[in-house]
Order: C-alpha cells, then structure tokens, then sequence
C-alpha cells in the first residue's frame, strides 16, 4: 500500500483525557490543583495508586505505584478514595461536551472517546480546529482542570497512537504522506495491543524495535503476530484503514471464550437450565484463568423448545436436531476480571432479564461467551481491581449492579432471538451508556 497516493486527510480524532480520575479531584477540589495527588482503592499503604496527577507523574508516582513508596517519595502526596461514581457522570459530561462539536462514535474506555470525521472535515486545518474545538468545549463545559490529549490520524489505530504522543494536553496528526517514518521513533509497547506478552514474544522473534517492525512485508508481519492482526496492523501502520475500524481495538487481537451445551430432556426447566449455565461458565472461568486472560463483558444465550403450534405462531427456527425453537440472548459489560464470584455475579444479573413469557418454558440450549478477552499482563488495574481479594470485588459489582441497575446491560445485537419473534417476546430493552460501558 502506497500511503504517498492517500491524500493527506484525518478520519479520525481521538481524545485520551489526562490523568482523568486525578484531574477530576482536582476539578472538584480547587486546593489540590497544582499538587501532587493519587487516586487509591482504599486508605492503606500496601495496595496500588489507580490515578497519579501530573505533579505526581513528575515525581515517578504513577498508576500501579504502592502507596507506601508513593509516600516514601512524596510524604505530602494527597492520597484520595476514589469514586467511580462520580468519574463515570465527569465522562457522560465530557462526551456530552464533545458531543456539541462533533458526533462521538466510540467509547473505548472511561476517559477515551473516538470521532469519526466526514467530508472537509477530513481536511487537515478543520479537523486541527475542531480538535482545539473539542479541547475548549471541554474546559468551558465540564471544568477547567480537565485537559486531553487528542490524536487526528487516517485511521483510528493511528489515532490512538497519536493521542499518547504529546501529554499532557497534546494535539498531534499523524498524516498519510509522512508514514510510516513518523512513528518510527516510537517503542513496540507504544503500538496498542502490544503489552508486555506480546512484546516478548517479538523479542523472541528477532523483533525489538519499531524501525524493524516496520522493515517487514504484509507476509512477515502476518507470520509474525501468527494472525490476521499482523496483516491489519500492516496496513494500519501505514495509514490504511481495513473496514476493522468499527472494532475495539486492543481486544481484536484476542478470540472469545465460551462453551455451549444442549440440555439433557431431563434437564429442560427452568432449574436444570441454570444449573447449565452455572456449570458453563465454571468451565469458562477456569480456562479463562488458565490461558491468562481477563475479560470484560459476557453474552448468554438461551433456546427455548417449542410445541409445533406455538412454532408456527412464533416464527420459529429450528435446531440440528429438528427441535423447533425461539432464542434469547443478552450481553452485559463490566470492570475487567478473571475470578468467577465477580462472573457469576453477572450471570446471574443477565440470567434475570430472560424471558418469562409462557411459550418459553422448555429451554433446550445454553450458551455461555466470554468476550473482550484482555492478556493478564496488559490488565490494567482499575478503580476496584483487586485480583487477590476477590469476595471484595464481588461485593463491589453487586454495588454497581444495584447503582447502575440496567445500564450494565444490553442487548447482544447478533442474537436471532429478534427476527425469531418479534412481538410475541417482550424484550427489556436498555440502552448502553457508554461512559460506563464497561461496569
Ligand atoms: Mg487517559
């Protein structure tokens, strides 16, 4: 792919808040402004700092520094208990802000947002001035101590990329003609996608710098990832834009999980049902863990058998095995886990969103996937991350079940059960809030 023939346009910015859960303590506490401070779970000295403000970054203190050296280095380090609460209505308000100047098509994570850019917009001095645009909307609108870095690429990959190039409160574009030589400065670990795994795996393969990364053909770089995501990030590199853009970025590179099951007649109620699930989704954690995975959003599906009447009033599919049936399926999202009290948790809060209708008493099928599949060593400790106290965590998603109630959940929108029957089944349809998406 030629990137001298793409003309020098930006179809995507995208806005990486910075240092968000600190700056928002900062925004709501005029007197820590300018100070060093950190975000933590909880007030004792063994657990991690979650957030560092700038001031603290310049002393070293950052995401994922024990807050007994974060003290040690700073003893007046402000340290503060966060409230994800309160993050998540800053980043519903920092996309409504954003919102104003230009449409929001993605969320990638609570303090990410990704636009796509259309026509003259594309246009590199527009696209530069809705940039400053959305910068400017954000102070005026949502507080002054909130500042972002945003990256305008061809394609979102890039953009991304380009968002972390300047901090704080950087704008950098990265045009088709100057690639790929302007990212060539950049460290392997800079690529989203490639965590600390990946980056061995590489090493091991004679690959420990971008320049010679960027030294290889499309057929290398598939051998190299072992997958079609060396042929993306090929082509991504170098500005090209492959119809993936719609996707979540990082965790293409990752396959699903899950196993499905056909009950046994004996099985098919409403108990053995759950009692299938249960036991699917044990399996499901269990290999989750073992292949070193976290995972943040899990689908089920359901199958209900049909007598042939209410096959026929139903729209019904049918099964391999010639039984006539309706589906149901739900997804849910959540913080990033590996331990199945948390999934079992949102089991259960998807499992009561299944259908109650009278029709749907004989469910023959069960699956269970999880998605979203994120390496143990690229898992980003979050807010309530606490891999090693996992009763603890547990309570905390029942927290946010009860606090964010349904907005944790929604429909998974490949699911056949629509079309199967579209007016008999009352679907509780909830819409997503993508600032939480991810509780
Ligand atoms: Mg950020």
């Amino acid at each position: 792919m030629s990137s001298a023939l793409q003309p020098d346009r930006f179809r995507f910015l995208h806005i990486d808040l910075n240092s968000f859960f600190a700056s928002v303590e900062q925004q709501l506490h005029p007197e820590y402004r300018g100070k060093p401070l950190a975000v933590v779970p909880t007030m004792t000295d063994t657990t991690c700092c979650i957030a560092a403000s700038y001031e603290a970054k310049e002393l070293k203190i950052k995401t994922g520094t024990q807050v007994g050296e974060a003290k040690k280095i700073c003893p007046e380090i402000i340290l503060i208990e966060g409230s994800h609460t309160v993050y998540a209505q800053y980043s519903k308000a920092i996309n409504d802000a954003v919102h104003l100047v230009c449409p929001v098509a993605h969320n990638p994570s609570i303090d990410e947002m990704c636009c796509e850019l259309i026509g003259r917009e594309q246009e590199p001095p527009r696209a530069r001035k809705i940039a400053l645009d959305i910068k400017q909307a954000i102070y005026k609108n949502v507080g002054e101590a909130l500042r972002c870095s945003i990256g305008m690429a061809p394609n979102r990959y890039l953009a991304k990329i380009a968002s972390d190039m300047q901090k704080p409160d950087g704008l950098i574009g990265l045009l088709p003609s100057q690639l790929p030589r302007s990212i060539a400065h950049l460290e392997l670990r800079d690529l989203p996608g490639v965590g600390a795994r990946t980056e061995t795996r590489l090493k091991t393969k004679g690959i420990t710098t971008m320049e010679q990364l960027l030294a290889l053909d499309r057929t290398a770089m598939h051998n190299l990832f072992d997958s079609v995501w060396g042929d993306r990030m090929y082509h991504w590199l170098r500005g090209g834009i492959t119809g993936d853009d719609g996707a979540p970025l990082p965790n293409d590179m990752q396959k699903s999980l899950g196993h499905s099951h056909v009950l046994a007649p004996e099985l098919r109620t409403e108990e053995g049902a759950w009692a299938v699930a249960n036991k699917l989704l044990h399996k499901a954690a269990m290999r989750l863990r073992m292949e070193k995975f976290y995972t943040s959003s899990m689908s089920v599906v359901i199958r209900y058998q049909l007598t042939r009447e209410q096959a026929e009033r139903l729209q019904s599919k049918r099964h391999t095995s010639g039984i006539r049936h309706s589906g149901w399926g739900m997804e849910a999202r959540f913080l990033e886990c590996q331990d199945t009290l948390t999934l079992l948790e949102v089991l259960r809060g998807i499992w009561s969103h299944r259908p109650k209708e009278k029709e749907l008493t004989r469910p023959f099928f069960v699956g269970v996937t999880l998605r979203n599949l994120i390496p143990e060593d690229e898992h980003q400790e979050t807010l309530f991350g606490d891999p090693d106290n996992r009763m603890q965590l547990a309570a905390t998603m029942d927290k946010l079940n009860q606090k964010y109630g349904h907005t944790t959940l929604h429909f998974a929108g490949m699911l056949p059960a629509r079309e199967s029957a579209p007016t008999r089944i009352a679907f509780t349809q909830i819409p997503v809030q993508y600032g939480v998406d991810y509780m």
